[in-house]
């Protein structure tokens, strides 16, 4: 029997949605699976629902984006009831991401309003990463995990020295760098992210902001919060709330 496969936009960019639809593995999936709402590749975008309106099953619905109004709640929620695997795209659906920068007042990850089964991670998704995970959703697998922190793969990790106490007084490098971001004195999150995405804003030169959220689903903000604790934070850094303006708790 065919899987019966969902996509759906919240609040978002459409850049996770549209790097699934440029890969080869898309194709594999268009003809494998039976779509029950992809709203972005057809002309229904962006999705509505009243709110009396059931949906039809689907056995695996991703979700891109944060929620930052009712509709979008009940939509999730009836996703959520009609679905039997919720899959957070992305690093808005997961944490809030990039579009918690906003002053809007309401940004939420999928998971302060359900249950979700799984993440697929990055902003948007590394190729590679998303290729495997929609490989494994096809082919009913577990999706794809990793121990490995992104310093575990990072070309400037040798030269980070151990047991000393860093500063940290930047956000930015002022060159590029030759060495650990942190020996620079610049913030990475590279320790508490989890590799995969090819430590790709490193080799350009910057650091990492953590779009790919922890290994093996640990708890990121609390990982994040234990790792700032460990530094030697400037005043002005220590009051600078986008450190972890990817990955905060939802708005209580
Ligand atoms: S995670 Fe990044 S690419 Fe995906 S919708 Fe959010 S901002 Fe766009
Ligand atoms: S902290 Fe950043 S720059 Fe340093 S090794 Fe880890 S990922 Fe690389």
């Amino acid at each position: 029997m065919k899987l019966k496969f969902s996509a759906i936009s919240l609040n978002s960019c459409n850049g996770c949605i549209s790097t699934l639809t440029c890969l080869d593995v898309f194709l594999n999936l268009v003809k494998s699976a039976e779509i029950v709402y992809f709203p972005f590749v057809e002309d229904s975008y962006p999705y509505t629902i009243k709110e009396e309106e059931e949906l039809e099953y689907s056995d695996v619905t991703l979700v891109e984006g944060c929620v930052t109004q009712k509709d979008e709640e009940i939509l999730l929620k009836k996703l959520r009831k009609a679905s039997k695997k919720i899959i957070a795209l992305g690093a808005c659906a997961m944490f809030g991401g990039i579009e918690s920068l906003s002053q809007n007042a309401r940004k939420d990850p999928l998971s302060k309003i359900i249950e979700i089964d799984g993440a697929i991670p990055g902003c948007p998704p590394p190729e590679n990463v998303l290729g495997a995970s929609i490989l494994s959703l096809i082919e009913g697998r577990n999706l794809p995990e990793t121990n490995r922190n992104l310093c575990a793969v990072c070309d400037l990790r040798p030269k980070l020295e151990k047991f000393k106490t860093i500063r940290v007084d930047k956000l930015q490098p002022q060159k590029f760098p030759t060495s650990c971001f942190l020996d620079e004195n610049v913030l990475c999150l590279g320790p508490v992210t989890r590799e995969g995405c090819d430590a790709k804003c490193i080799k350009v030169g910057l650091p990492c902001e953590g779009c790919m959220g922890p290994p093996n689903g640990l708890d990121y903000t609390a990982n994040v919060i234990n790792f700032l604790s460990t530094l030697e934070l400037s005043e002005k850094l220590r009051t600078y709330e986008g450190i972890i303006f990817r990955l905060r708790r939802p708005r209580t």
